[in-house]
């Protein structure tokens, strides 16, 4: 589902922030990405979605697309097989929770009757049916993270791109926050994770690759978080 050949990331101030990564998930696979702040993690996220492009390198496949050659009117193909959630939820603070999920789907043109029964299927989904008429900013940050997953997974995406996702979160909610990111791998949505949460990695065991200035340092089935920060 993710192929990185020898990819490699340079930002334009000459910072090398990923050296030569290679590494393959497969389909319906639970990743965690752990290291160092600086240590390239969300680099190696932003590759997979094409928010970076990458340097130089000898593949780059996501979704059955490829990235080093993916032309940027493509790039809206890719965003409907990838979804992504964010540490901060980065929702529309003007759109209701309705709205903010509904979006996605408008984007992409889908019918009005499509949309209406899959927005309220994905809201059902995260437990947050009843609070479709809301404004971001009247929910708690585990309601808002709830609907930044549920815009990410309403157009059915092939992988789960979560960077931090349970960053702003107390422990309960953080925990509630994976389970429901579990029960969307459960269905078979390959799941990619950046994460410094040592309880959650060490808990609910998954594949782990530990990144360390820009390269892959570990990589466990069902390994631990294991580093201080
Ligand atoms: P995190 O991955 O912890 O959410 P960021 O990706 O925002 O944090 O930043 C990680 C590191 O990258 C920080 O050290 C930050 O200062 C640096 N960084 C982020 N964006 C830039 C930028 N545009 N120019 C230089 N450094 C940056
Ligand atoms: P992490 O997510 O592990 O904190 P990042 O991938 O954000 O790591 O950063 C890796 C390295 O790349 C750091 O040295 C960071 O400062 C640098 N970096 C990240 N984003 C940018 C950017 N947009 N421009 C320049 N340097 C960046």
């Amino acid at each position: 589902m993710i192929e990185m050949q020898n990819v490699v990331k340079k930002y334009p101030n000459k910072t090398t922030a990923v050296r030569g990564l290679t590494v393959n998930i497969d389909r319906g696979e639970f990743v965690y990405v752990v290291g160092p702040s600086g240590s390239g993690k969300s680099t190696f996220i932003k590759l997979m979605y094409r928010e970076e492009k990458a340097t130089s390198g000898k593949k780059l496949e996501v979704a059955g697309h490829n990235l080093l050659r993916i032309k940027n009117k493509d790039v809206p193909y890719l965003r409907r097989d990838v979804g992504v959630v964010f540490q901060d939820f980065k929702l529309l603070p003007k759109k209701t929770v309705y709205e903010n999920v509904a979006y996605a789907m408008q984007v992409i043109g889908r019918k009005p009757r499509d949309i209406k029964k899959r927005v309220m299927e994905v809201l059902d989904l995260v437990g947050l049916k009843h609070k479709v008429r809301v404004f971001p900013s009247e929910l708690s940050g585990g309601e808002q993270q709830r609907v930044s997953i549920a815009r990410a997974i309403v157009n059915t995406p092939k992988v789960l791109i979560a960077d931090e996702p349970t960053g702003n979160l107390d422990p309960d909610t953080s925990m509630e926050i994976m389970q429901l990111i579990e029960r969307i791998n459960g269905q078979g949505t390959t799941v990619v994770m950046a994460t410094h949460n040592k309880t959650i990695v060490d808990t609910m065991r998954h594949r782990v690759i530990a990144i360390a200035n820009g390269l892959i340092v570990r990589d466990e089935a069902e390994g631990e978080y294991e580093f201080d920060d």
